[in-house]
Parts: structure tokens; C-alpha cells; sequence
């Protein structure tokens, strides 16, 4: 009998590994296939970007508590940051949905509200698509296409030894916007008449049902003439992301717990969920925010920049890769990363 294995043997990372393993490239204008936050096809003058995600109801989203509208937004924003994520501007999407009978025409519209804002706010045209039935819930599919010269495209894979370490916003609040969403949603279940006050976390929840891609900083880069030696952006978490550009880069990383951000409010509701505040800004998933590092030598240019925070600096692969506490002792990083397996 031929041997089964689980997917959750391998996990997410795993098996897109060894699918990767089995790709063969024919055309010598794709310049990178599977690896990055996008892809890069040469087209002439410039590159392409071309990168693609998948919502699954259930999985992704809980339509309880997330409006349709959001939902449309937030499908196109995760893949727009994709696009920041390699320093290029997003030009074309194409949507793809499946429906249940359980959406009606004016959901579908909802929906796409929320699709045709982002896209006016991010400035691509929707392109194409395609439209099916599903026997469970709603799967809604968004692929961006984005341009970028040649010379500023940016891989996970530049970072050198003594670059700095940056990471926009802050982090861990979409990681307790859901805890928050999640919560209110089971008081709810229980007791119908109760009305959950959201008001209180209202910056968190909205970090995880509307987070916008940081197209603002890809151009203020550009304004500011910096291009990074390696960035993505902060889906799966800190810590998890900081280990793809270590592998990808083949270097390893240092960072310092006294400067990782954090909202006030994110700091506040991990208390009140018996969280440490740390693991959330390390290991929670989906603020989209962007990392990359730079050389020492562009420091002055982003130095004053108010949305934009050094967390350390990269290192030799054989040092490591550690966090040094607020007490000054250094601990190994570990990537927990976010688990759909
Ligand atoms: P991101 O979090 O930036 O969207 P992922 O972790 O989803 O990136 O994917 C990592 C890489 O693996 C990307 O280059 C993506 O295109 C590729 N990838 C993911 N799933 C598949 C698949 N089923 N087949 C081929 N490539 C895939
Ligand atoms: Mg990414």
C-alpha cells in the first residue's frame, strides 16, 4: 500500500517546499518563481509582480462578525501588500469567488463594495475573474499584478550582515482583534440579548477585519530614495518572517525586545487575555505591516521617519537568530508562525 502522509506532518511551509522541488521553469523572463511574496517576470523595461491569495470562509474569515464589505477590502489589501512587499506598485487585480446558496445578489454586491474601494484607494483596476457555485461558504480568491523598475525590486533575500532591521506600525493587533471578535462572539452565541461594546478595541478589531498594505511607505522610500536590501511583509507573524529572510538571505538576525511596536491598546487587551504582550507582537499574524533591512549607510535617510521602527540588526547565519530581553539577555527567536495545518 502506498504511504500516507498527513499535511500536518509537513505543515504549510513544508509542502509548498516540496511542491517547489518539482517546478521546472521554461522561460528564462520569469526571473524568480516560488519563494518571495511574488513572483518576477521580465517584461522589457520593467518587472512584473504577480502574486495571488486565497480566502476561505471558515478558515479565514467568520462572516459573524465580518462584514462583506471588509471582507471585499481586506481580500484585495493582503494582496496589494504582497506587491509592497517586493517594493513594486500594484496596477491590475482579478477576483475569483465561490458562493453558496446562502449569499444573495445584494451580499455579492457588498462584497464587491468593499473590492471596488480598495481598488480605488490602492489605485489598480480589476481586471477579471471568475465566478463559481460551492457547496460550503464563500472562497474568494484575489491575484495583483504590480510593475516595479528593475533596480528597485526587492527580494527576502538581500539582507546582509550589519543591515538594520525595520518593521512599520506595530504589531500583535490583529492577533487580539481576532481574540477580542472571537470572545464576543461566543458571549453572544450563549446569550442572544447581549450587545457587545466593541468601541474599547475598536483600533485592534479593525487592524484584523480592514488592515490597509503599506503602499504609503513603498513611496516614501521611493521619495526618500531608499531602496532595502530585503523585505516582506507581516502576514504569518514577526518572528516567522524574520526567519524566512534569515533562510533566505542565509544570514541570521538579532532584535531587541524594548524596541518591537505595540499599541497601547494591543498591550492592554493581550493583559487582559493573560498574554504576554511580546509573544503577540512576535507571533500574531495579519497586520500587513512591512520588514526589511537596510544598510547602515540609509539610516540618516529614515532615521526621523515616525511610522517607521529599527528593531536591530542582521548577523552572521552562525551567531543566530535572538532576541535580547529587556533585562539584556539574549534568547533564541522561535517562529510558532500562524497554522491553517
Ligand atoms: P505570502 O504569505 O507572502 O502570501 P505564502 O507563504 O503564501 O506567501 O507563499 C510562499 C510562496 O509559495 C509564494 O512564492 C507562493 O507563490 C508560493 N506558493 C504557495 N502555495 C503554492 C502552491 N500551491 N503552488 C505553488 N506555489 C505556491
Ligand atoms: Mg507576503
Amino acid at each position: 500500500m502506498s504511504k500516507r502522509t498527513e499535511i500536518s506532518e509537513l505543515g504549510e511551509f513544508g509542502l509548498i517546499e516540496k511542491l517547489q522541488q518539482q517546478i521546472e521553469i521554461y522561460h528564462d523572463t520569469t526571473i524568480l518563481g516560488v519563494g518571495d511574496d511574488a513572483a518576477v517576470i521580465d517584461c522589457g523595461a520593467n518587472y512584473r509582480v504577480v502574486t495571488t491569495d486565497l480566502l476561505v470562509e471558515g478558515v479565514h474569515f467568520d462572516l459573524s462578525y465580518c462584514p462583506l464589505k471588509h471582507l471585499g477590502f481586506k481580500a484585495v489589501a493582503v494582496n496589494v501588500s504582497d506587491v509592497a512587499a517586493m517594493n513594486a506598485l500594484p496596477k491590475e487585480i482579478t477576483v475569483s469567488i465561490a458562493l453558496s446558496n446562502r449569499f444573495s445578489v445584494e451580499a455579492v454586491e457588498e462584497l464587491y463594495e468593499g473590492i471596488q474601494l480598495a481598488a480605488k484607494h490602492y489605485n489598480v483596476d480589476l481586471v477579471g475573474g471568475d465566478t463559481t457555485a460551492s457547496r460550503s461558504g464563500l472562497v474568494i480568491s484575489v491575484t495583483a499584478l504590480g510593475e516595479t523598475t528593475k533596480d528597485r525590486v526587492v527580494y527576502r533575500s538581500g539582507a546582509k550582515v550589519n543591515d538594520i532591521i525595520c518593521v512599520t506600525g506595530d504589531l500583535g493587533g490583529a492577533l487580539m482583534g481576532l481574540q477580542v471578535l472571537e470572545r464576543e462572539k461566543q458571549v453572544f452565541l450563549a446569550n442572544p440579548e447581549m450587545r457587545p461594546d466593541l468601541e474599547k478595541y475598536a483600533y485592534i478589531t479593525s487592524r484584523q477585519l480592514r488592515p490597509d498594505a503599506r503602499m504609503d511607505i513603498v513611496h516614501e522610500l521611493r521619495d526618500l530614495d531608499v531602496v532595502p536590501s530585503s523585505m516582506m511583509d507581516i502576514s504569518d507573524g514577526l518572528a516567522s518572517e524574520l526567519f524566512h529572510i534569515s533562510k533566505a538571505s542565509g544570514v541570521g538576525v538579532t532584535i531587541y525586545e524594548d524596541k518591537l511596536p505595540i499599541d497601547k491598546e494591543t498591550y492592554d487587551v493581550a493583559v487582559e487575555f493573560n498574554m504576554d504582550p511580546v509573544t503577540a507582537v512576535l507571533n500574531g499574524g495579519e497586520d500587513y505591516e512591512l520588514l526589511f533591512t537596510i544598510s547602515q549607510s540609509d539610516y540618516a535617510k529614515l532615521e526621523k521617519h515616525p511610522d517607521i521602527h529599527f528593531i536591530g540588526h542582521v548577523n552572521a547565519a552562525e551567531e543566530g537568530k535572538h532576541l535580547v530581553t529587556k533585562s539584556g539577555t539574549a534568547v533564541p527567536l522561535k517562529a510558532q508562525g500562524w497554522k491553517h495545518f
